[in-house]
């Protein structure tokens, strides 16, 4: 079993990461307020500590990666959390945003398709008692979750090929789906509103790189 610290180390690191992403252009506290609470490196193999607070993606396994802090902040300032919302998200991954997402204090559904990361976060997830509030799923975020739809939000931190019409569906009218939608091999990120059943507004908020979304489970 891993022990994990967060030393004052870590936490001098994290604290200059979060002046990093605000420099960036991160303007929203409580964003940067969860950001600095959540000790990354947890997350990450041992062999990456020293530069886990790096603005950077990592590695994680199954040709995924843990987002870059940056991305996960400028996702979830788009997002515009309040307490207590219902939020959606497609590809737990290292189980990062998701955290980021309980730390301020929302009720949030991850799905992860990939069989072995999602059993690898369940077995060894360091914030387990920390995120009650967390419940992670092993399935196909194309699909959503419609025995817990409808959801305030949805976050989706894969490049989606298209809006996923079935996400949209679970989304409750006058929420927000936050999307890095797939445009010729880089990914725009999209913030969707739905104004009503057969309304949508989009804005549009600059090119990320994301792994795809990718359809069905992989056991
Ligand atoms: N949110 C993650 C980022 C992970 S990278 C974090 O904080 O670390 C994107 C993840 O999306 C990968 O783990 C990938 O396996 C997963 N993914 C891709 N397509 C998916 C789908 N259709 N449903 C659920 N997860 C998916």
């Amino acid at each position: 079993m891993i022990t994990h610290v967060d030393s004052p180390k870590h936490q001098g690191w994290r604290k200059k990461l979060i002046e990093e992403i605000r420099t960036k252009g991160i303007k929203d506290e409580k964003v940067l307020q969860a950001i600095g609470k959540i000790p990354r490196h947890f997350l990450l193999d041992p062999a990456f500590d020293h530069i886990a607070y790096e603005d950077r993606s990592f590695p994680i396994g199954e040709n995924q990666t843990i987002s870059q802090p940056y991305t996960v902040a400028f996702q979830t300032e788009l997002l515009e959390v309040k307490p207590y919302e219902k939020i959606l998200e497609i590809g737990t991954g290292s189980g990062y945003q998701s955290s980021v997402l309980a730390e301020m204090n929302a009720f949030v559904f991850t799905i992860e398709r990939q069989k072995k990361l999602y059993s690898k976060f369940q077995k060894t997830n360091p914030f387990a008692d920390k995120y009650k509030k967390v419940k992670y799923f092993f399935g196909d975020g194309f699909e959503g979750l419609p025995t817990f739809a409808p959801f305030d939000k949805i976050i989706i931190t894969c490049g989606a090929p298209m809006l996923p019409p079935k996400l949209l569906a679970q989304l409750k009218i006058g929420g927000y789906m936050v999307i890095p939608e797939d445009e010729d091999g880089q990914q725009r990120m999209k913030r969707i509103t739905k104004i009503s059943e057969t309304d949508i507004k989009e804005e549009q908020f600059g090119n990320f790189l994301f792994v795809p979304m990718l359809s069905g489970k992989a056991e």
